[in-house]
């Protein structure tokens, strides 16, 4: 593997997976544009570097080819950003595309068309649901096929590999990791995987201590091999969300109609949290309400008492005051899944103060990193996401790489 700090990009076409999924207005307009932001850096490595770019990427879940998911919708976008015009290749296996890339000139970036109007990219075959499975058996080994040629076909546009697209990395794709192999000796990874890699690796691996974890969100189902592998590198757990009520109910707390799931699950996790002398905290007073809504009626409850007929959607303030102490001691904070239901501005006090306070332990000498959808959405919505130091843009890739699981983007690259 090659690094891209380095690699001598002079006169080198590159073949780039970008994660370019952003979201479209209803008039096709980019209305985020974080993720083609975030590939510049390597954008520019590449071009200043004397390189030329074939970008190519995925934009939603096109079962063909479907207007609304055309790449091209993020060209003002990206020549905006890049600084300079975007060529395009309007399908990505034609003789255009082909001819396009062969004439790229140093400088020059050149966008593909959204791999996925190809079912090769996936290597799913689309069949109605209900295809009886010789059919499913025989579209499968067909596409297998011909997801090779469509390998062959892209990297035969370039001349390195780099893939730059960590939200995909957890899938292994024509265009995240088969491609790779056809660059045995001109393979690496771009600037946004390489920082989130980076970023993982220094809280799980290296981690300054004290070391805090706080988990939210809905389901500890969801979540129990990351708490389990957690456990062996934290210091304090702080669980918030809808997780805890399952931990409250098998401590022989009354949690109304909070969520709850597998209980013994529960008490394995704090046995576990316990042998290995890690602090677990819950809270001790959560927000109530007689409903799952905005217009419910709400008040604060020792989270051992909910009635029948009420539930938590909330952390209240006492209970976050209690957090802050711990995380505001903390070296090293890893941040997943919002602690109450911050969707709603009436249950999204407790997740805003987690933010704010995980922002402080920041500015006085913390390492933080934000990562999973949700707790990632929420800083942003407090506006904190620069006061913190790594806020990941992963959302499944990030979850798994933590779980321990070998990415196949990553490894592809590696191997
Ligand atoms: P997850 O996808 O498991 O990380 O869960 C994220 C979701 O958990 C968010 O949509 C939150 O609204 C939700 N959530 C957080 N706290 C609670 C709670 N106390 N009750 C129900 N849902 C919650």
């Amino acid at each position: 593997m090659q690094s891209i700090n380095t690699y001598d990009f002079k006169g080198k076409r590159a073949i780039i997976r970008f994660d370019f999924n952003v979201p479209l207005s209803g008039n096709l307009e980019v209305t985020d544009d974080t993720r083609i932001r975030a590939a510049v850096p390597t954008i520019k490595k590449v071009l200043d570097g004397g390189g030329s770019i074939v970008a190519m990427s995925h934009l939603g879940r096109p079962e063909g080819v479907e207007n609304k998911f055309s790449l091209k919708h993020i060209i003002p976008v990206l020549e905006k950003l890049a600084g300079r015009k975007v060529l395009f290749a309007p399908d990505c296996m034609g003789a255009e595309a082909a001819e396009m890339s062969k004439n790229l000139k140093a400088g020059e970036i050149l966008l593909l068309e959204n791999l996925r109007f190809y079912a090769e990219e996936e290597g799913k075959p689309r069949l109605p649901k209900d295809s009886p499975q010789e059919v499913k058996d025989a579209a499968k080994a067909e596409l297998k096929a011909s997801q090779k040629q469509f390998v062959e076909k892209l990297a035969s546009y370039a001349n390195c590999y780099v893939n730059d697209a960590f939200g995909t990395a957890h899938r292994a794709h024509a265009s995240t990791a088969l491609i790779a192999a056809k660059f045995p000796n001109d393979k690496m990874f771009g600037y946004i995987m390489t920082g989130e890699l980076n970023a993982v690796d220094k809280v799980l691996d290296a981690p300054e201590r004290p070391f805090t974890a706080i988990l939210g969100g809905s389901k500890v189902s969801s979540k129990i091999t990351i708490i389990k592998r957690l456990l062996d590198k934290v210091d304090n757990l702080i669980l918030g969300g809808g997780m805890s009520f399952t931990f409250i109910k098998a401590k022989g707390g009354k949690i109304g109609n909070s969520l709850c799931e597998d209980v013994e699950l529960a008490r394995e996790i704090m046995a576990a949290a316990e042998a290995r002398k890690v602090k677990l905290y819950l809270p001790s007073e959560v927000l109530i309400a007689d409903g799952f809504s905005a217009e419910a009626n709400t008040r604060l409850c020792n989270i051992y008492e909910i009635p029948d007929g009420w539930e938590g959607l909330d952390a209240s303030p006492k209970t976050t005051e209690e957090w802050r102490e711990v995380i505001k001691q903390s070296k090293t904070i890893l941040w997943n899944g919002p602690v109450g239901v911050f969707e709603i501005d009436k249950f999204a006090g407790g997740t805003k103060a987690v933010a704010e306070i995980v922002a402080e332990a920041t500015t006085e000498g913390a390492y933080s990193l934000i990562g999973g959808g949700d707790s990632v959405a929420a800083i942003n919505k407090f506006g904190l996401a620069n006061k913190v130091s790594y806020v990941s843009t992963g959302g499944g890739a990030l979850l798994e790489y933590m779980e321990g699981i070998d990415l196949p983007g990553v490894k592809a690259i590696k191997e």
